[in-house]
């Protein structure tokens, strides 16, 4: 029987923007291609809660969007908590990473409370951070994405960054070289652009970490089929790298 993997895409509806569902697509199918049975469950407000979580995936959204899910989320916070605090593969993006940080006070002086996983703080600016954006990663080398916020994030001491940039972007703040945040294995960043289909190392880090976890190995038998169509989904992504990298601004 395939060994089925569990993916929930937390508020598809309000929190997904810059091509953020492209993040589902590329875990899907290089599941698919490591010999998984991958299963989405797209969670919005007011859903049940699905039976397995092994990877959780998130996305941005206006101040707007974030505002509607927020009540919902802390309904969800006990649950999202002890599910980092396990170790559960997540991948928050631009909106949701400060949600799960501690506040994201908006521009207009609203303060919305985030779930605190992940020990950061976000104050909204006039000036918008836009572009795409190059940055180092020590565990994942070089990664590529597009930001777009207006929220300028900083990390409690002690938290790691997910990635470094030196010279093309912003990241967290525009000031402290830092991008994105990692504790444990939950990852905010705010890179959309989607990220996963132009970063596989971190896409695969995800789908190790929560095939580990549920089934104690990683991969699957693979079809001669699926090792190939595997190398061609790395070529594109390679091109894809290519493209973004080489125009940063
Ligand atoms: N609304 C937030 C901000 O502007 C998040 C934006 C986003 O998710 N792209 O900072």
């Amino acid at each position: 029987m395939t060994a089925q993997i569990d993916i929930v895409s937390l508020y598809p509806n309000d929190m997904n923007i810059y091509g953020d569902s492209g993040n589902v697509l590329a875990v899907r199918r290089r599941l698919e291609l490591y010999g998984y049975k991958p299963v989405v469950h797209a969670y919005n407000q007011g859903d049940e809660w699905p039976d397995h979580a092994d990877i959780i995936l998130g996305g941005g959204g206006q101040d707007n969007g974030q505002k509607k899910i927020t009540e919902d989320l802390f309904a969800r916070a006990d649950l999202l908590r002890s599910l980092a605090d396990d170790g559960t593969p997540m991948l928050m993006i631009c909106g949701l990473y400060q949600l799960f940080g501690d506040y994201f006070e908006t521009v207009d002086g609203t303060r919305l409370d985030g779930i605190g996983i992940l020990g950061a703080y976000t104050v909204g600016q006039d000036k918008r951070m836009i572009g795409n954006l190059v940055e180092s990663s020590p565990q994942f080398g070089t990664v590529i994405g597009y930001e777009n916020h207006s929220g300028q994030t900083f990390l409690r001491e002690g938290v790691e960054p997910f990635g470094r940039v030196d010279h093309d972007g912003m990241g967290n703040n525009g000031e402290d070289h830092t991008e994105g945040a990692r504790v444990r294995n939950v990852i905010g960043t705010y890179l959309h652009g989607s990220l996963l289909p132009k970063n596989s190392a971190v896409t695969d880090f995800l789908i190790r970490t929560a095939a580990t976890r549920r089934y104690g190995t990683f991969p699957e038998e693979q079809t001669s089929e699926q090792t190939e169509a595997l190398r061609a989904l790395d070529d594109v992504e390679s091109r894809a790298r290519h493209v973004a990298g080489s125009r940063p601004r």
